[in-house]
This record gives structure tokens, C-alpha cells and sequence, in this order.
């Protein structure tokens, strides 16, 4: 590995200045604020390297947090939007893509017999709540403790350690009235709450977003006894574990099926494309027109061309690509945690598959419970010694692997790693 000189970050300065100007605080979508020392402007990207607009090179860890699983600008999927491209853009007619990609997922997930597609993960969980009521015909969700569910009011709420109320000014109050929030990894918890008066129970079935945490033994699949016992429809949200953590995601590794499951991210390698699928029972109701659902890009064919192209790659390479990158994320969150005992650091990482999460202000995570723990006014300063080595995670500490990542960039990445933790140990 080559030495690094300490990056300058001017252009990426000089943008963020120009930018405030007219875009409100310089970004699209407020986390991308907390980057220190400054939100770097990327220019281009290529396999696992992101390059930014002053020539830096960084082995990208964020994965356009979460969905580039086949890295940046994968070949077949390339191809795949050129090809579409050339068709000549389309949007709001059927195509026969959607109807590929649909049975793709069916394929591929347990619990994907029936799907429907929109542009976000957002969106996608919204359809989901209102296929629960309408197939149960009640109102009441349940939804558990730093669990995120996207942005809009009435999930957007307890998404984050420590605040159970809503996530951002400007919410309505009202809109999440109807949601009853409980203790993620707590069965028990759930079945105090529980009755046929709620008709959806939605969770990440590894909370990835909390800080990379796999389901307690037994915790899901006391969630679907306790769902179906009360006739409760049971979500999960496979925004980024859905082809990240398994080709099934979550519900295949930990082997527990729910009625319904959100799909995001991965499936479109990069192209905005999220999904509602699930059981032909419970989608029935929007299959008979109960349940409304309308969007000018739904199911665009440039949006579906790229996630066909995803899935077949993930169907064909799949068996040799989860196992690769949940290795590379062991080896990363081992390193992390050895390096931050030898230098005496109050800093470790959890995992669950090809994605890891690494805290300050604790040395060992050893449950959700101890996210209280946690000091998370550091982590951004930790990211920013990794990124000054040539690393970019999110500036929360999630790192994600793509099938991109290479065994040379693992040993750049040990080397960087080790580095940028001396110089947090320094600071
Ligand atoms: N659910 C989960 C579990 C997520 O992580 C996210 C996004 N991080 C969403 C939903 C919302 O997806 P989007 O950003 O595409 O709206």
C-alpha cells in the first residue's frame, strides 16, 4: 500500500459554499451534513474507490448506504440501463420488466409471492401499513425502538437510542398516535402489548440501523407466533437487509417468514426502486383494488432494468458473494475490536452480515440494551480520522461491503483502519 498524504478537502469546501447558497444546507438528505471536516463532494466511483472532487480516493464503505451490493458501476448493470437508455425513456406504462422482477422475488425471497413497486424505502412502508389495515381492517401499529422505518410522520417516531418522540420538527402529532413503540429483542415485552386491536407489527429484523444487531435467539420467531396468534399482520423491513444480508435477506438467514416484507436498496443496485412483496393472502388487498396505490415512477424501466440485472447476478454469484463479504465484515469488525483493546480505546464494532457498525464512548456492545451506553457525539470524529486514511464509512460509523470489495482493498482497509484509530487515540 501506498503512503497518504493528509487530504485537502478545498474543492469540497468551495462547493459546500457555493451550494448553501440556493440548496437548502448544502444537501439532499440531512445525515449527509455530519460529515467532518467537511460533507465531501464525490466526483466519481468505480468497483469499491470513490473519488472525490479533489482528486482523494477512498475505499467506499457507505455503498450509497446500502444499495450498491455489487459495488460502484457494476457491469451487468450498466449494460442493463444503457440497453433501457436506448429504448428511449419511459415511465407510467406496463412494461414486461415489472413483471420480471416480480417473479424474480418470488424466486429469490420466502415471503415474496405477490410484489408491488415504488422509488423509496419510504414509500414502500407506507404501501406496506396500508395493506395491513386494509387486510385486517384494523388501525393500530406496532413498531419497536430504534428501528427506522423512513421519514414520514407517523413511523418517523422512537427511530432513534434514546428519543422515543418524533424524529423531526414539522411532524404531525396525530399521525402517529395510532403506533405503540416497544423494546426491540424483547418478546415479552411484545406480548404485553399485542392484542387483535393492531393490525400490523413492522420491525428490521436485524437492526442494522441501531447499530448492526442480529435478533436475539428466538426473538422472531416468538414475533410471528405472537403475530399470527392475534391475527396481526407481520412486516418486515428489508430496506437494507433485503439481497444484503442473504439473497432471501433477513427472513432467509434467520429463517423466519412474515406476511409481508419492504425491500429497498440492494435490489436496485443504486437505482431508486423499493418493493412491497408478500403473501397472496394479505396482498389480496391490493389486488382487488381495496388498498390504493398510485406514483408516476413506480416501477420505471430504467429503476427495474437495473434491479433484474441485480438479482439475476445475485442469483447466479450469490453463493459465492454473501459468504465473501460476511467474511470481510467479520474480519473488519475483529480488527477494529483488537486494535481498540491493544490502544486501550473506548471504541468496539458489532456485525450481522456484510455490514458493520462501530461505536465510541463503550468497549463492548454486547446487546441492544447497551446502546445507552454509547457516546455517539465521537463516532463522527472516529469516521473522520478513517476517512483522513483513505476509508469512507458513514459518518455514523456503518460500514457496509459490496461483492466489489477486494481482498487487496480488505488489507488496504486493515491498514487504514489501524491507522485512523491511532490518530482517534491521539486526538
Ligand atoms: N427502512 C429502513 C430499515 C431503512 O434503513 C431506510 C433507509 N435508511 C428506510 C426504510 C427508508 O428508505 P428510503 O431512504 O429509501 O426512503
Amino acid at each position: 500500500t501506498t503512503q497518504r498524504e493528509t487530504p485537502g478537502f478545498t474543492n469540497s469546501r468551495q462547493y459546500r459554499e457555493y451550494a448553501v447558497r440556493h440548496l437548502a444546507n448544502g444537501v439532499s438528505s440531512t445525515p449527509r451534513t455530519a460529515q467532518l471536516p467537511v460533507p465531501v463532494a464525490m466526483d466519481r466511483a468505480l468497483d469499491a474507490i470513490l473519488t472525490d472532487v479533489d482528486g482523494n480516493d477512498y475505499i467506499d464503505y457507505t455503498m450509497g448506504y446500502g444499495p450498491l451490493i455489487l459495488g460502484h458501476n457494476p457491469p451487468e448493470v450498466v449494460a442493463a440501463l444503457k440497453a433501457e437508455i436506448d429504448k428511449g425513456f419511459r415511465t407510467a406504462s406496463v412494461h414486461r420488466g415489472e413483471g420480471r422482477l416480480a417473479e424474480l422475488i418470488a424466486e429469490t425471497v420466502p415471503c415474496g409471492e405477490i410484489s408491488s413497486f415504488v422509488s423509496t424505502g419510504t414509500e414502500a412502508v407506507q404501501l406496506a401499513l396500508r395493506i395491513a389495515r386494509a387486510a385486517t381492517g384494523r388501525t393500530r401499529i406496532i413498531k419497536f425502538r430504534a428501528n427506522y422505518h423512513g421519514w414520514f410522520d407517523s413511523v418517523h417516531v422512537a427511530n432513534a437510542p434514546g428519543n422515543d418522540g418524533p424524529g423531526s420538527g414539522g411532524q404531525d402529532p396525530k399521525a402517529s398516535e395510532n403506533i405503540t413503540v416497544v423494546d426491540w429483542g424483547d418478546a415479552a415485552a411484545l406480548e404485553k402489548v399485542i392484542s387483535s386491536d393492531y393490525a400490523a407489527v413492522i420491525l428490521e429484523a436485524a437492526a442494522v440501523n441501531a447499530g448492526c444487531f442480529a435478533p436475539p435467539e428466538g426473538f422472531l420467531q416468538a414475533v410471528r407466533d405472537l403475530t399470527r396468534k392475534h391475527g396481526v399482520v407481520l412486516i418486515f423491513d428489508e430496506v437494507i437487509t433485503g439481497y444484503r444480508l442473504a439473497l432471501g435477506g433477513a427472513q432467509e438467514m434467520f429463517g423466519v417468514t412474515p406476511d409481508i416484507a419492504v425491500l429497498g436498496k440492494a435490489i436496485g443496485a443504486g437505482m431508486p426502486i423499493s418493493a412491497v412483496t408478500g403473501s397472496r393472502a394479505v396482498m389480496e388487498a391490493l389486488v382487488d383494488g381495496r388498498v390504493m396505490h398510485r406514483g408516476t415512477f413506480n416501477g420505471n424501466p430504467l429503476s427495474v432494468s437495473a434491479a433484474i440485472a441485480c438479482v439475476e447476478r445475485l442469483q447466479r454469484d450469490g453463493a459465492e458473494i454473501y459468504p465473501r463479504m460476511t467474511a470481510q465484515a467479520a474480519a473488519i469488525q475483529a480488527h477494529i475490536n483488537a486494535e481498540a483493546a491493544a490502544l486501550d480505546l473506548d471504541v468496539c464494532a458489532n456485525g450481522v452480515g456484510s455490514a458493520v457498525q462501530i461505536f465510541t464512548g463503550v468497549r463492548q456492545m454486547a446487546n441492544i440494551a447497551d446502546l445507552a451506553k454509547a457516546d455517539r457525539s465521537r463516532i463522527v470524529r472516529l469516521t473522520e480520522m478513517l476517512m483522513m486514511n483513505g476509508l469512507m464509512p458513514l459518518p455514523r460509523g456503518l460500514m457496509y461491503l459490496s461483492a466489489a470489495h477486494t481482498d487487496g482493498d480488505i488489507e488496504a482497509t486493515m491498514h487504514a483502519l489501524s491507522k485512523g484509530l491511532h490518530a482517534y487515540a491521539t486526538l
